[in-house]
């Protein structure tokens, strides 16, 4: 029996996936985690200490033909880093890693330890770095060179070297330090920052506010001046193209309780999912719980019993199953989503078991015995609110119109009147106690707000385990506009329109002292598939009351779009907004993140050293970039406000004017522009010879302004 340590290699994945140790997901944007040249399999750099010398050598092929991104294009220099697409199925089918590597296949042996014969050995991740000390490279020991982008650092253990020593440099990364090791990163001088790839930072976006003593400006302003910093032009874009981020937060739970009524594991598919996944599954007098391994507290899915409408034996099942096909054994069905599940001969019994598990407390047979009576009102209690919701409410659990980080938000419509509603649906058990009444400040934030800019709060419905949001519908987010360009980004003109209005919607919120704290273009939605919609503020998960001098530190957003000031926790407040609607731009207008692949982009972000590659920023206005670089400033002073940045020249453009007064109108209700400009406009018109269109001006039965 021969030991066989993994070879792994340092991966960036386009698209999610999970780690093969742990089961959860690679965080981060690149070089999320290690990929085992041998078998293929993915790993958290953390997790690869632990593994033990058990690779397979069985490489699956699947990986790459599923990348959402084809390969970029070479560079110069060599990194020892692959860009790939691991995906959802690896986990899917291949076994825990308590189990032999794969169980489609036979298994080759079982390592013990990874220290045998030297054990995993573990690469360095590599980023270009740029030292603001005099640094010496630990593989030649010479100087780097240069005044920015010197040489490489492990965004781990801060080893430095030249990127042509890279080669050379054992593959010994001992794992995260938390100082840097002799240079520290930024610029600005913060120590420790939270990572925003660190997966700490994502799981934990809400712990409790900490407001900071209010008066007085933020750290922030203190550290940095930014002088009109000029862009560079690179010719070609090494920029992160734009996608989703999909994020996920841990699930975690106590194991060990008593009334469990059956435990094992099982493979199963959903109705909206037909990939297949397996896990270890408890059944107890609650719910059925599913994790990644059999002693793992972290839980991949909860389906609380109060939610199982029926379960449909094989009996039931409309497909007859046929040996060897992949048919399943019984099917859990509930209000959302239907569990169809392969479980062979024990089929029946788990079968009977959740039915047991479903029958009211006197009729439990011994085994787990009865839940106390409080228990039993929250279970029935949890039953009739579901009932409310699906009484009022017709759910469409088919038809997705999207999900985030929160929730899934379902298509709905009101069962009276057959209003179009969307609903969303939050799992409050994916979230540890303190996040709760978070969640419920997004309800209670949103009772608060009525703005055209803002999306509106039907209703709210709450049980022991969900938060159901009934929103008014709409077509879709502005995420979806931009990735559905043929370009890839969209044009300034479409662009203007949409920012203005996300504009107007902060004013509105900012005068309230409201900061969103999560604007991205997925969170901001559009009424139609027009090309110049409008738009609405949606998901205040994160919204916070900030008052005017005051400052908060919790951290907050989307780690792609988080502010300098977040990244560093000096203090932010509703400025906040200001830096995101910098990236919305940004974005926008190339399809790519501002930030590059090869260098760390927490220095990205903390330094703002974001670059305009001539392709595609050579075809944008300076106008635009000169609003972009206002926006994306650390100084928390120096960046725009709302109104300076409405005032800057890129907004106060004629044709959108036009183009929002042609919207207003076909609105019925005036709410972006003012009629005090009308005269300027008309001027402005005339001096450079512009045809003023008379139907846009102001009518007696425009709405007032707000
Ligand atoms: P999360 O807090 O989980 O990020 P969001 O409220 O942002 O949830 O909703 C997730 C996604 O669902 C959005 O990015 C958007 O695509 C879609 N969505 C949300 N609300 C609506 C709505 N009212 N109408 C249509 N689509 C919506
Ligand atoms: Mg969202």
């Amino acid at each position: 029996m021969r030991l066989r340590p993994h070879s792994l290699v340092v991966q960036s994945y386009r698209s999610p996936t999970f780690c093969h140790h742990c089961g959860e997901m690679l965080w981060g944007l690149v070089r999320q985690g290690l990929r085992c040249d041998g078998c293929g399999l993915d790993f958290h750099k953390r997790c690869a200490f632990l593994l033990p010398s058990n690779c397979s050598r069985a490489r699956r092929q699947v990986s790459t033909s599923l990348s959402l991104f084809p390969p970029r294009r070479p560079r110069g220099h060599s990194l020892s880093h692959q860009a790939g697409g691991g995906s959802l199925e690896e986990i899917s089918t291949t076994r825990p890693s308590s189990r032999p590597p794969s169980w489609a296949e036979p298994p080759v042996w079982l390592g013990v330890g990874g220290g045998v014969g030297g054990g995993v050995q573990v690469p360095h991740t590599f980023h270009i770095h740029s030292f603001t000390k005099p640094t010496v490279c630990r593989v030649c020991m010479r100087l780097l060179r240069g005044l920015f982008r010197q040489g490489l650092q492990c965004s781990d253990c801060r080893f430095n070297c030249h990127r042509r020593c890279e080669p050379q440099v054992p593959r010994a990364c001992p794992g995260e330090k938390s100082h840097a090791h002799g240079e520290e990163s930024s610029a600005a001088g913060h120590s420790g920052p939270p990572d925003p790839e660190d997966d700490e930072v994502i799981s934990t976006p809400l712990v409790s506010d900490d407001d900071m003593s209010s008066d007085g400006d933020s750290p922030a302003d203190t550290k940095e001046a930014e002088q009109g910093r000029e862009p560079m032009s690179p010719c070609f874009s090494s920029n992160i193209p734009l996608m989703r981020l999909v994020q996920s937060l841990h699930h975690r739970k106590r194991r060990g309780g008593g009334g469990v009524l059956r435990e094992g594991w099982l493979l199963h598919h959903t109705s909206t999912d037909a990939m297949r996944k397996r896990h270890y599954w408890i059944l107890d007098r609650k719910c059925i719980t599913l994790y990644p391994s059999e002693s793992s507290t972290k839980y991949y899915k909860e389906i609380p019993l109060c939610e199982v409408l029926q379960v449909r034996g094989s009996a039931q099942l409309a497909t007859p199953l046929a040996p060897g096909d992949h048919a399943h054994s019984f099917e859990v069905v509930t209000a959302l989503l239907v569990y169809c599940v392969v479980a062979g001969e024990e089929g029946p019994a788990w079968e009977d078991a959740i039915h047991q598990g479903l029958m009211p407390v006197e009729s439990r047979g011994g085994g787990g015995g009865g839940g106390s009576e409080e228990e039993e009102e929250a279970h029935s209690l949890c039953s009739r609110v579901f009932q409310d919701v699906s009484s009022v409410y017709q759910i469409f659990t088919d038809e997705v119109l999207g999900s985030g980080q929160f929730g899934v938000v379902y298509r709905g419509t009101h069962r009276k009147s057959g209003r179009p509603v969307a609903i969303k649906v939050i799992d409050k058990t994916r979230f540890p106690t303190k996040q709760e009444t978070q969640l419920r400040n997004e309800v209670s934030i949103l009772q608060n707000l009525s703005h055209n800019g803002v999306v509106v709060l039907e209703r709210m419905f709450e049980t022991v385990q969900y938060v159901f949001v009934v929103m008014e519908k709409l077509h879709g987010d502005m995420l979806e506009m931009i990735l559905s360009n043929e370009k890839g980004r969209l044009p300034e003109r479409n662009t203007r329109f949409l920012v203005v209005q996300i504009l107007e919607a902060l004013r509105y919120l900012h005068l309230k002292h409201i900061a969103h704290c999560d604007l991205k273009p997925e969170n901001v939605l559009l009424a139609s598939a027009e090309p110049l919609p409008q738009v609405k503020l949606c998901d205040f998960g994160y919204a916070r009351l900030i008052s005017e001098k005051s400052f908060r530190r919790t951290v907050v957003g989307t780690p792609a779009y988080l502010a300098p000031e977040v990244i560093s926790s000096s203090g932010y407040n509703r400025s906040l907004d200001m830096w995101s609607v910098g990236v919305v731009m940004y974005v926008s207008l190339s399809g790519t993140f501002p930030f590059n692949e090869d260098e760390d982009i927490k220095q990205q972000i903390t330094n703002a050293s974001f670059m305009y590659p001539r392709q595609p920023w050579a075809s944008v206005s300076l106008e635009a970039v000169s609003l972009i670089n206002n926006l994306l400033r650390v100084s928390l002073r120096q960046r725009f406000s709302v109104g300076r940045a409405l005032a800057h020249p890129w907004l106060q453009d004629f044709q959108l004017w036009c183009d929002l007064r042609a919207f207003e109108q076909r609105l019925g209700c005036r709410y972006l522009t003012h009629r005090g400009d009308e005269e300027r406009w008309i001027r402005s018109a005339r001096e450079r010879g512009l045809d003023f269109p008379p139907h846009l001006l102001w009518e007696p039965d425009d709405d007032p302004d707000m």
